[in-house]
């Protein structure tokens, strides 16, 4: 399975940002004050879509966006979220849930499982 995030560059996040900034606006919805540079991330880029996760450092609000580079086009997805810019890549680089995923969840509920057991199983390779 290919891996959904191509590498970015430092001077393409540098395009996407000001592009983001100059279409939608660089202040936070929640508080109006100014987003920093260094807490916006680009967390996944498929083809000339960016998804970027944005911080504000002022208020500690995250959110979700997209910027689409080719046509300039870009919003925000008011998507307020409490995970963290790590969190996000690693939801972005797993695999796709499959139907046997959902089903050896559904026996796991079923069964009397220790809560370390139930976590040792999500976290072995599988
Ligand atoms: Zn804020």
């Amino acid at each position: 399975m290919q891996n959904p995030i191509s590498v970015v560059t430092p001077k393409e996040k540098e395009e996407i940002l000001t592009q983001f900034q100059d279409l939608v606006s660089g202040y936070c919805d929640k508080c109006g004050r100014p987003y920093n540079k260094k807490y916006i991330n680009v967390i996944q880029k498929q083809d000339n879509v960016y998804v970027l996760h944005l911080m504000c450092e002022h208020c500690k609000a995250n959110m979700l966006t997209y910027v689409i580079k080719s046509i300039g086009l870009s919003n925000k997805v008011q998507i307020y979220t409490d995970l963290s810019v790590d969190e996000m890549k690693n939801i972005a680089m797993s695999q796709p849930v499959k139907a046997d995923d959902l089903l050896d969840i559904c026996e796991i509920f079923e069964k009397d499982m220790k809560a370390e057991d139930f976590i040792n199983m999500l976290t072995k390779p599988s």
